[in-house]
């Protein structure tokens, strides 16, 4: 059995799903509630593979929402994230994606410092961030979105928006060693770190946002933002691809201009329809198959019977393992999202 643990993109989102689910005390509440009230175990979920292989799996709703990090109720979200790590463990669940923010709580509050909840010890090997999986995605949005939308990846300049961080380096690394780009520009907010990773690679600018924008003819966004920017399309190339991997949207709003196309990043298409509930209330496209690819890499570790964190700290995956979860994926029938985001609005 796999689990997925989720969060909302912000109140308003958080209080239309629960009342579309029938939680109606949810739904009539403001933020406090959200902050005292416990996860759930929300949607059951049947996914087959390509291969024929069936597996089951739970989404639990941590009830975290990203106001609670903007307002400083920095203990309420570590306990959000470890209460619902505690109820996958209650329920035996065997390997569980932490996703969007859980995984980025867990690191940066040093969570695996307060393993023990209530009666509940927390066996990590059962966890996975699901960023391996997720940064080979976005790779592979970069390299066929590239041929799709009309850019020569072998000229490309690439811009990484959160290159630090264990997604934005992930991918930094695959790009360099295996995508033949152009250039590559580095962009986050803290210089030693930024630093560090330029001396990793052996390569890349470093850049603030708004000087690497104007220049990239791609931008992969993974910045732990909790809520979007908005950009100017006036300032972009054109072509110009923008793949936002953010949860919530590092973009805020749509981009109104012929040639600037979007990608929901991170995110892969099943080849065939999943019963679950969850994904319908995520405004995707498809959600009987639309899904996000670290929910995706919980899966694919429960198809091969891998119960144990393939991705786990920060920083270090490397491009074998994410050569490897990609293999994983092709064979159990996921892809990349290349179609354009409903967000893009080409004209
Ligand atoms: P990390 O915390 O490891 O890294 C975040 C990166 O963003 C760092 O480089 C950080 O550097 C940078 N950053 C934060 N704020 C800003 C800012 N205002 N401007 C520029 N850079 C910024 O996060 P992850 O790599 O784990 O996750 C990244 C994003 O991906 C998140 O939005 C997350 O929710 C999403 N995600 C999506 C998934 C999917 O399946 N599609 C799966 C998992 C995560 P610095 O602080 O120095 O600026």
């Amino acid at each position: 059995m796999f689990g997925l643990i989720g969060h909302l993109t912000n109140l308003s989102h958080a209080q239309r799903v629960a009342r579309d689910l029938g939680y109606d005390e949810y739904a009539s509440h403001d933020l406090e509630f959200w902050c005292m009230a416990p996860p759930q175990a929300v949607d059951e979920i049947t996914i087959t593979s390509v291969t024929g292989q069936v597996i089951h799996g739970q989404y639990v709703e941590s009830c975290f929402l990203p106001e609670m990090l903007a307002q400083g109720r920095f203990k309420t979200a570590m306990r959000k994230i470890l209460n619902a790590m505690a109820l996958v463990q209650k329920r035996g669940i065997d390997i569980t994606a932490l996703g969007g923010f859980s995984s980025i709580i867990f690191e940066n509050f040093s969570l695996d410092k307060l393993l023990n909840v209530r009666d509940i010890t927390l066996d990590i090997q059962r966890f996975t961030t699901g960023n391996t999986h997720t940064a080979y995605i976005l790779c592979q949005q970069v390299e066929q979105g590239a041929v799709r939308y009309g850019i020569d990846p072998a000229k490309a300049t690439v811009a990484v928006v959160g290159a630090t961080g264990d997604i934005g380096s992930a991918v930094c690394r695959w790009l360099t060693d295996r995508a033949g780009i152009h250039e590559l520009l580095l962009v986050a907010r803290d210089a030693e770190r930024l630093d560090r990773l330029q001396q990793e690679l052996g390569t890349g600018r470093i850049l603030p946002v708004e000087e690497a924008l104007p220049k990239a003819d791609i931008v992969v966004w993974v910045a732990s933002m909790n809520q979007g920017m908005a950009i100017d399309p006036a300032g972009l190339r054109t072509p110009c691809l923008l793949i936002d991997g953010g949860y919530p949207k590092n973009m805020a709003g749509t981009l109104q201009r012929p040639g600037i196309h979007i990608l929901d990043g991170g995110m892969v298409e099943h080849s065939l329809d999943i019963d679950w509930q969850i994904m319908s209330f995520l405004n995707v496209p498809n959600p009987a198959r639309q899904f996000f690819a670290c929910f995706a890499e919980s899966m694919l570790l429960e198809f091969e019977g891998l119960h144990f964190n393939f991705s786990w700290g920060r920083n270090h995956i490397t491009v074998e393992k994410m050569a490897q979860i990609g293999s994983l994926s092709k064979k159990h029938g996921f892809r990349p999202l290349l179609e354009p985001s409903q967000r893009s609005g080409e004209l």
